[in-house]
């Protein structure tokens, strides 16, 4: 059968966003969550609600973040499971910022084939939004918050020399201890070593992309739909 994107909305869709810090992943996330009615289900947001919620797994999560530590693939994967089981998930769903090691990925495979019967499974469709280093220095370094009304801003390059006050309020402009370029090269540096492993994991398949997001965030939507509604099309060919 032909690709139809009219029947884009019947169609379950089961899609990971991966990317790094300061790719621009977040937004690219609602954008398609909201384009195709699936959930955006972001691992930090599952941790804060399962936390408030209070459950056995919440106090779980509680007790390994007071202690400084990260949430191991046991504990993430029993999240996701639980969350993935939720009504609104019937259509699918845009997960962002799971899976984060391969055991999480496989688990992740294993929890989609017990859902579904192999033939009416969904394929997982995993698109990664590629951002060279040196870009998202360039990019996040740029970044200044205004300490009087705290809009977020972008200065040109020689703003480190000139400081030019806040264009709303003429407050002025700092720089994140977050966005400093060594802070931004170590999460980057963080980030890849858990990531390459990830993207190792996916590459080989059939419904893994890699797509620029160096581009401006309408570009990026632009391409990151595309194929997803190529994927939707083989999958119904
Ligand atoms: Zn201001």
């Amino acid at each position: 059968m032909a690709t139809d994107r009219r029947q884009t909305d019947a169609t379950h869709l089961h899609v990971v966003l991966i990317g790094p810090p300061g790719s621009g992943k977040g937004t690219q996330a609602v954008r398609l969550a909201q384009r195709y009615g699936v959930p955006h289900i972001s691992t930090g947001d599952i941790l804060r609600a399962a936390v408030k919620a209070g459950t056995p797994l919440g106090q779980a999560v509680s007790t390994t973040l007071a202690s400084g530590g990260l949430v191991g693939d046991e504990l993430m994967t029993d999240l996701v499971r639980d969350r993935l089981a939720k009504p609104d998930v019937g259509r699918g769903f845009l997960l962002d910022g799971f899976p984060r090691t391969v055991a999480q990925a496989q688990a992740l495979d294993e929890t989609l084939d017990a859902a579904a019967a192999p033939a009416e499974a969904p394929p997982l469709v995993v698109v990664l939004v590629s951002v060279a280093d040196d870009a998202i220095v360039q990019r996040l370094s740029r970044r200044r918050v205004c300490a009087s009304c705290g809009i977020t801003q972008s200065v040109s390059e020689d703003a480190e020399v000139l400081a030019d006050p806040c264009p709303y309020c003429g407050g002025s402009l700092v720089r994140r201890e977050d966005d400093e370029p060594a802070t931004i090269r170590r999460r980057l540096a963080t980030y890849a070593s858990f990531a390459e492993p990830i993207i190792t994991f996916y590459r080989a398949r059939r419904y893994f992309a890699s797509v620029d997001g160096l581009r401006h965030p309408d570009e990026v939507t632009a391409a990151l739909c595309a194929h997803i509604e190529h994927f939707l099309g083989l999958q119904r060919s």
